[in-house]
């Protein structure tokens, strides 16, 4: 028998994105009680519209670079940062903002509670790599001035405030580092590769294919991720990261085209445009630290997981038909 799970006050910052508004489902799942924190920067009401009739859920706007007031919180997730190259180079400053002054207020507010604080880092802090697979040893391959920087040096600061709190005030601390995750909740509009590819194809419009299609991504279903962050949380407290959580089998994005041409049976045609500067070329998790310590992979294949987002893009489209807005 499974053990039943404490009941507890947990904070989810950008509960209302993607990540985040699985994340809150799945925390309401264990009985606990889920505070949502989010400006609505690039999240949306409507991931988080079903829970806001649940008792133990309730939604708290609020930008993180401001700090923040809360009593009773056990566990703090900080998701809270926007997610796609297009969003976070929106307004590069405001980026930087959310993931430094977001990472400090959040570690203050944990360090006054005692409370546990996860922070979803990014294979970003890899930049382009010139190790592959990348293993969390890697330091990584970063330019500090480029159009990217904003998110991949905004993220290494934030790991590097997340274990100073953690060596000078002893703050429990669990740094994941993300590689690329899709899935239903994804916006139409969010930008990322598997998300353009499908609403291309069900639009019967070219997919957009940046470069020669010969960069390399791993995909990681959304709720092998969210299974990774749950068990992750729950490790003794030596466990800190930085830990790798991703897909480890790895396409083209030329594959990645392929595949979603042939699930959708869209005979929508390629177009190639330019790749934006600093595009990594490859990237693939090393997950051997994850397997071992979280006894987790992941278990959805790229087909598998590509149906499932399939379905609920078809659905979005249909029933907003979107596009047209
Ligand atoms: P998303 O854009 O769907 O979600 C981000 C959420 O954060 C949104 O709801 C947004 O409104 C909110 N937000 C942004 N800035 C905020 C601020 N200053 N204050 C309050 N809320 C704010 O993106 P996602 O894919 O769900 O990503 C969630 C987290 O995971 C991000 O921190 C991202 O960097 C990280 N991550 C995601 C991936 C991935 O592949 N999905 C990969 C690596 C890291
Ligand atoms: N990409 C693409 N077409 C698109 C969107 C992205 O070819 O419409 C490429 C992008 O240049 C990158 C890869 O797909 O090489 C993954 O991009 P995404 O924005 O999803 O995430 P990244 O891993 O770059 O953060």
């Amino acid at each position: 028998m499974t053990k039943p799970v404490a009941r507890k006050k947990v904070l989810v910052t950008g509960g209302a994105g993607f990540l985040g508004s699985h994340l809150c489902e799945e925390l309401l799942k264990e009985g606990h009680d889920v505070i949502c924190v989010d400006n609505f920067y690039t999240g949306s009401r409507k991931n988080i519209l079903s829970f806001q009739k649940h008792e133990n859920f309730s939604l708290l706007e609020h930008d993180i670079s401001s700090p923040i007031f809360l009593e009773g919180v056990a566990e703090i997730y900080n998701l809270a940062s926007p997610a796609s190259p297009i969003h976070y180079q929106a307004d590069p400053i405001f980026t930087l903002k959310t993931n430094v002054c977001g990472s400090l207020n959040l570690l203050g507010l944990a360090k006054r509670l005692k409370a546990k604080i996860f922070q979803a880092s990014t294979s970003e802090v890899y930049g382009d790599p010139e190790v592959h697979p990348q293993k969390e040893s890697y330091w990584g391959h970063v330019n500090a001035i480029g159009i990217r920087s904003c998110y991949d040096e905004g993220k290494r600061c934030a790991e590097t405030l997340f274990f100073d709190y953690w060596r000078q005030h002893q703050v429990p601390i669990k740094v994941a580092r993300i590689f690329n995750t899709y899935g239903p909740r994804m916006h139409p509009n969010d930008g990322r590769v598997v998300s353009n590819f499908i609403v291309q194809a069900l639009t019967n419009q070219p997919l957009t294919i940046y470069g020669d299609g010969m960069q390399t991504r791993s995909f990681c279903y959304v709720d092998d991720l969210i299974r990774a962050f749950l068990g992750f949380m729950k490790t003794q407290t030596s466990l800190i990261g930085p830990l790798n959580l991703g897909n480890p089998t790895e396409f083209t994005i030329l594959e990645l085209a392929e595949k979603v041409l042939q699930l959708t049976g869209s005979s929508s045609s390629l177009i190639f445009k330019n790749l934006p500067s600093d595009d990594p070329k490859q990237r693939k998790p090393d997950i051997s630290a994850a397997q071992s310590f979280l006894h987790w992979q992941p278990t959805t294949t790229l087909e598998q997981g590509l149906e499932k987002t399939i379905e609920y893009f078809d659905q979005v489209l249909s029933s907003e038909n979107i596009l047209q807005q």
